[in-house]
């Protein structure tokens, strides 16, 4: 059954184990802090039009959906682009990475029953109704810890920097280790695990993928300190809307087989990241197109603001900002245009992806950078809110702060620039933009061993054929 915002809170209150700077959580709903990132996630449960009419499963959400063509992939480039303005600027991630992870996984495990006659697809299919049914909402945690980057799984000096199996039994496997970066597991209904890496056959028991309950015994988070809201006064924003990561512990953690998606067989590894990455980096360009757009109308006001709209330099940082807005949307479509078809399911063109996807990595400094320029260094500098709100302050902040416009509109104005371009959000900001949904170099390993480089190495072949020396 669709859930209202309040079942999907009610629903967070299940017992699990969270600690957030220092103390265990009792109840994530009504937490000072991680409240906030259950209301962001919560706020999506009511928007109007997110449901569909499902052949087979009836009235679900439209993150669900099963893309089947370059239709359906645009249309979720568009919700995911519609949900993060709808929901100010900033990325709400609850329902669109698990069905990222569950379409990856309705391939993979295709294939890998093909191979050994396993039944793990229909294992997917039975949780994704699960899922579906009753409208959770997923995180997904492929980020291993990873101890030494230049050792495999099983050369790791610990053993567990990488998510094992650690005992086989008939009912189940129980898993140890620890995934890291995962956003909004502690508000999330359920956790699905899924390999980082290609793997080789000594690293079989790291070669594991399945779902358990957020509240499932073993399983812990620590959570990140939100220093763009905690203790901040000056949060704009941030007093509203932010994700949470995670360390995600999993002590000993018992999974029962009908959740296990890939046991042991270690060459699906790779495959299985590799859709799941092509999947959420899709997503990723479709959100930050959105978030891109807190960018240009920030510096757009600034501008204004300080009366320079119409100075060269300025025009020409927000052509960059147009450009890394629409270089995000155009490489989201054309992905969703030119699909490959994969077992029935469309997978988002995985070049065009990863252009798109690696320009937001290299570019996302320069709107930021842009952004300083034209608002200048009092997003550094300029009094505090607190002193704002002093009315024997106010008088003077207000009178000397104005620009272009008056000191209240000016005031305002770069008290967000402040939070978009000088503050925790900003260098918050700025590394998920480089690493969150992969690392540069993994899209540029991605790109070189799919790319067809056939049309442009005939090309330079014929003409140099011709060449008569
Ligand atoms: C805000 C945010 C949200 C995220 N959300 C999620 C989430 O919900 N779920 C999830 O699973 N993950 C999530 N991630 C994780 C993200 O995918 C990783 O940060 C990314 O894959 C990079 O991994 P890492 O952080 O461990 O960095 P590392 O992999 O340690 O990268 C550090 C440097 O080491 C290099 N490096 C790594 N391995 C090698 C090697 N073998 N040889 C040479 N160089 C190497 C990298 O290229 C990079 O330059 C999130 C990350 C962020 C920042």
């Amino acid at each position: 059954m669709p859930r209202g915002p309040s079942e999907y809170l009610e629903s967070l209150r299940d017992g699990r184990v969270i600690y957030y700077r220092g103390k265990r959580i009792d109840d994530v709903t009504t937490h000072p802090v991680i409240g906030i990132a259950a209301r962001h996630a919560a706020d999506l449960f009511s928007v109007e039009d997110r449901l569909y009419d499902d052949p087979n499963y009836g009235r679900i959400s439209r993150y669900f959906k099963i893309p089947r063509s370059a239709n359906d992939l645009l249309d979720r480039h568009r919700l995911i682009y519609n949900d993060t303005m709808r929901f100010d600027g900033m990325f709400n991630i609850i329902q669109a990475i698990g069905s990222d992870a569950l379409f990856s996984l309705m391939i993979v495990t295709k294939k890998v029953d093909a191979k050994y006659g396993t039944h793990y697809f229909e294992r997917v299919a039975k949780y994704y109704e699960y899922v579906v049914k009753n409208d959770l909402a997923l995180a997904v945690a492929q980020t291993d810890v990873k101890g030494d980057r230049s050792r495999r799984p099983h050369e790791q000096p610990d053993p567990d920097l990488y998510v094992r199996v650690v005992e086989v039994r008939d009912d189940g496997i129980v898993v140890n280790g620890a995934k890291i970066h995962t956003t909004q597991g502690p508000v999330a209904n359920e956790i699905i695990f899924l390999p980082y890496r290609a793997m080789v056959e000594g690293d079989r028991d790291y070669a594991v993928a399945f779902a358990i309950p957020a509240n499932a015994r073993g399983v812990k988070f620590i959570v990140r300190p939100v220093l763009e809201y905690d203790g901040n006064p000056n949060a704009v924003n941030a007093r509203t809307r932010f994700e949470v990561e995670s360390l995600t512990i999993l002590d000993h953690v018992f999974v029962p087989w009908d959740r296990v998606f890939l046991f042991r067989e270690w060459e699906f590894a790779g495959p299985l990241a590799w859709y799941f990455a092509t999947y959420h980096r899709f997503t990723a360009i479709s959100y930050r197109a959105a978030t891109a757009n807190l960018y240009l109308g920030a510096a757009l006001l600034a501008a204004r603001a300080n009366g320079i709209e119409n100075a060269p330099h300025v025009r020409d940082w927000i052509v960059k900002m147009i450009m890394y807005k629409e270089i995000m949307r155009m490489g989201a479509m054309t992905a969703a245009l030119e699909p490959l078809i994969d077992e029935g399911i469309a997978v988002p063109n995985p070049i065009y992806t990863n252009v798109s996807k690696l320009y937001s990595n290299e570019h996302f400094i320069d709107v930021v950078h842009g952004l300083i320029d034209i608002a200048g260094g009092l997003i550094a500098t300029m009094p505090s809110h607190e002193d704002y709100a002093n009315p024997e302050e106010r008088q003077y902040i207000s009178k000397y702060v104005r620009g272009a416009v008056d000191g209240d509109a000016r005031y305002r104005i770069m008290s967000f620039v402040r939070e978009l371009a000088s503050s925790h959000l900003t260098g918050y900001l700025l590394t998920a933009m480089i690493h969150a949904e992969g690392s540069e170099a993994a899209s540029k390993i991605g790109m070189m061993r799919e790319y067809n480089f056939r049309e442009a190495e005939e090309l330079v072949n014929r003409i140099i054929s011709k060449l008569r020396i």
